[in-house]
């Protein structure tokens, strides 16, 4: 039988790796809502609403109508890449730039509620793979099957700069350091769903985890 497993935690925990792996092995759908964040962050970005000086929450409330999102299957990676209105922004939204103001976003009520109906929307169907921040507590409480990620700041720092570094993108690891603390301080105290571990999602520290060893322990669960 099918469930709905949910995999939250810090940024850069590797959630998105194992999600996806685990959704190939069952044969399940993967979303990466953490995606879906950035892609508004994007379109905030692209228009103007948001940069180093100020964020103009009204203006891209009043704009959430015209932000269309959606996941496409590319069978050649093996998981549905986002768009934002018809364009392909798998790539764009991975960049720092996006990295730098995505926590910003996420902290506006109006934009966790049209994100959160539409995932609660995408996982009415069993089956589903989701990996956020709150997907355990919020996005479906009820799932049979909860992660929570968690890895040390440095640790989840050194992946993310090796990861970016390979891609060309030229940041320093202090900054990718900062970043990576930045966003845990705002996951984890905006007022609105911030990210905490429910109750009873299984908590595993992969600081010292391989790969294999991290989605061993996720299958175990998934068969207990
Ligand atoms: O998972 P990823 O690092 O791509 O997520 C980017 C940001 O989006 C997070 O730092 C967090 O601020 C936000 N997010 C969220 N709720 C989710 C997924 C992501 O607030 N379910």
């Amino acid at each position: 039988k099918k469930i709905t497993i949910a995999i939250d935690g810090f940024s850069s925990t590797g959630k998105s790796t194992v999600a996806k792996q685990l959704a190939k092995e069952l044969g399940y759908v993967y979303v990466d809502t953490g995606a879906m964040y950035r892609a508004v962050t994007l379109y905030a970005l692209r228009k103007n609403f948001i940069s180093e000086q100020d964020f103009d929450k009204k203006a891209l409330v009043a704009d959430l109508p015209a932000v269309k999102l959606k996941f496409i299957f590319n069978p050649e990676v093996g998981f549905g890449e986002m768009y934002l209105n018809d364009e392909n922004i798998e790539k764009e939204i991975r960049q720092m730039e996006v990295s730098q103001y995505v926590s910003k976003v996420a902290a506006v009520p109006e934009v966790r509620e049209m994100l959160v109906a539409q995932q609660q929307e995408m996982g009415k169907e069993k089956g589903i793979v989701m990996d956020g921040r709150d997907i355990g507590t919020v996005v479906f409480p009820d799932a049979e099957l909860k992660i929570f990620m968690t890895a040390s700041a440095e640790e989840r720092a050194q992946r993310r700069f090796k990861e970016l570094s390979e891609r060309g993108e030229d940041v320093t690891y202090k900054e990718v350091l900062e970043n990576v603390q930045e966003r845990d301080l705002l996951d984890t105290t905006r007022k609105d769903s911030p990210l905490i571990k429910a109750k009873d999602a299984k908590e595993i520290d992969n600081s010292h985890l391989t790969l294999t060893g991290q989605f061993e322990r996720i299958m175990d669960l998934y068969r207990a």
